[in-house]
């Protein structure tokens, strides 16, 4: 058998999470970069990008596959070299036409990162996953990035937190300097400033907070305290004595509150400017929960019924959830599964209990930025990716084969557009029927039927975004040729209630992955005023004249 490398404690599962265009990827590779695993800090839009390894991403530059990424963290001032953590970066869209591949992430992930645009604040966007991150209770940082943009605002996006989401969260951190000026950050709980020392901003040194900032920085301590000690009885009884919190006590406050949903740090930096990650990722290990902090996943017994709480442990049965199906151009059909409880080795037996079907895992693997390892076995807590299971779908639950349960499975959303697609020969009809098999199996928010009337093949997703881009898989992937019909509203009603929650658009400005976005807000009695539904697509094309308001 092979040996755990990571205890549980040393595990964090993160997602990062952001409105588009916030800094998701940047910050993504740079994690990569300061973990070690990519040599060269890569440009996003030039299609050089580590995390989107996929055609239509690199062309689009956006993210839309949810791969898992295992990394490991030896410390801002390398405190873990000799007892590293392993950070598993599970990578979640940002796109709202792919808020279902968000939804399977959040299932698997213990701790999310929330990127916000420090120029902007809180997003439309960065509200609709926060939502979904709350409905998963996910404990979150949020790191406001961009902090050397111009119009790169602080307080700002501090305030917009409050105002927004309507959160207690507090810096932990200050800025020195914004925009062009931005140098250098606080760190509001040991009341230390932290300065570059060299170009990639690869090492740091601890300095004096300036002077003319040391009461702003003592008062945001308070604030944080405060904020802290609201939810946090320990921390308020020394609060309420008068007496001095230290850097650990003030650490584990921050912690309690924070895994308990109760509190949301807030960090600064830039990174594409090289600032903040790293102590970012200190965070990650210091508030975010490992598998053994969150609350237990739930099973469900077949034969009694009966509810089994999952709580990582290596020396029981094996169950996990298949949470992404992807092809590999190199291996083939990969299945990405979180291991809640056991352990599993490579050559092994499975149970599907979603589909009550035995397979056989081939071989293990751990993808890294830019290489994958072969590992013998998956422990408990971890995330990897098996190859060789061939019926198993996203959202199943696979377990030990004596082990038969149920995990609690993923809810998929009522698809909201469609389009008629006609293949040019009988040749093409196959190709699209097995295309439409596969890419349904990676995403079941993907769908196909056929038209009553006309008996055209139709398929259907949550936009139009994700249609174009299944179309353009068929292409390239399957080399379907067909014509492809307009995008049509599918489910009418899905689309209204969905507007009634608070729509959110996209216009297309063109060009390549020019997209931009519209954010609307319909009070329900108003569905449709000075808008006409038909012409418009949830998560698709609204065109301008029809948009009431824009943000
Ligand atoms: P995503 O859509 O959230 O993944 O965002 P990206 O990481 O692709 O970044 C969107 C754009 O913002 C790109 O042009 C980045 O170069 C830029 N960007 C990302 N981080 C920063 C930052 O810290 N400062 C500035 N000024 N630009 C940034």
């Amino acid at each position: 058998m092979a040996k755990r490398e990571y205890p549980l404690e040393r595990t964090r599962n993160i997602g990062i999470m952001a409105h588009i265009d916030a800094g998701k990827t940047t910050t993504t590779e740079r994690i990569l970069y300061y973990t070690g695993k990519i040599h060269k800090i890569g440009e996003t839009h030039d299609g050089a990008s580590q995390m989107d390894f996929m055609e239509q991403e690199k062309e689009r530059g956006i993210t839309i596959q949810s791969a898992a990424t295992t990394a490991v963290w030896h410390g801002f001032f390398d405190q873990f070299e000799k007892t590293p953590y392993r950070v598993n970066i599970i990578d979640t869209p940002g796109h709202v036409d792919f808020t279902i591949e968000v939804e399977r992430a959040l299932r698997v992930l213990d701790g999310a990162v929330a990127v916000l645009d420090g120029a902007a604040g809180v997003e439309p966007q960065t509200e609709t996953v926060w939502r979904q991150a709350t409905t998963y209770d996910v404990p979150r940082i949020v790191f406001v990035n961009k902090m050397d943009k111009m119009g790169a605002d602080f307080q700002m996006s501090v305030d917009s937190i409050h105002e927004r989401l309507q959160v207690n969260a507090e810096a932990i951190q200050w800025p020195i300097g914004a925009e062009d000026d931005f140098e250098a950050v606080i760190d509001l709980i040991t009341q230390e400033a932290y300065y570059p020392v060299d170009e990639l901003g690869e090492k740091w040194e601890a300095r004096d907070i300036p002077a003319e900032l040391k009461d702003l920085a003592e008062e945001k301590r308070n604030t944080l305290i405060e904020a802290v000690a609201d939810v946090d009885d320990d921390l308020m009884e020394k609060y309420l004595e008068g007496e001095d919190i230290s850097v650990e006590e003030l650490k584990a406050a921050v912690r309690r509150a924070t895994l308990a949903l109760q509190f949301y740090p807030v960090l600064a930096g830039s990174a594409y400017k090289d600032k903040g990650v790293q102590m970012m990722l200190d965070a990650v290990v210091d508030y975010l929960p490992g598998p053994l902090d969150v609350k237990a996943y739930i099973a469900n017994d077949p034969k009694t019924g009966e509810e089994i709480d999952l709580i990582a442990d290596d020396s029981k049965s094996f169950a996990a959830l298949a949470f992404k199906i992807m092809t590999d151009p190199f291996v083939g059909r990969l299945t990405f599964m979180r291991v809640y409880t056991g352990t599993l080795q490579s050559g092994s037996y499975v149970q599907n209990t979603s589909s009550d079907t035995r397979e056989r895992v081939g071989r293990l693997l751990q993808m890294h930025a830019t290489s994958r390892t072969e590992i013998e076995e998956v422990f408990s807590g971890d995330i990897a990716a098996a190859i060789g299971l061939k019926n198993t779908t996203t959202g199943d639950s696979l377990t030990a084969v004596d082990h038969q349960l149920i995990l609690e499975s993923m809810e998929f959303p009522e698809p909201v557009i469609e389009l008629a697609i006609e293949p040019k020969t009988k040749a093409d009809q196959d190709k699209l029927s097995n295309a439409i098999q596969k890419l349904a199996e990676e995403d079941p928010s993907f769908r196909a039927t056929t038209n009553p009337e006309t008996g055209d093949t139709l398929i259907a997703g949550m936009g139009e975004l994700q249609l174009d881009i299944m179309v353009d898989r068929m292409r390239r992937e399957f080399n379907v040729e067909a014509t492809v019909g307009a995008p049509q509203v599918a489910y009418r009603e899905a689309f209204t209630k969905t507007v009634q929650a608070r729509g959110y658009f996209k216009r297309q400005s063109g060009g390549k992955g020019q997209y931009g976005d519209v954010y609307i807000e319909f009070s329900p009695n108003e569905e449709g005023a000075g808008f006409e539904f038909d012409d418009a697509i949830v998560g698709g094309v609204v065109p301008r004249e029809y948009i009431p308001s824009v943000e």
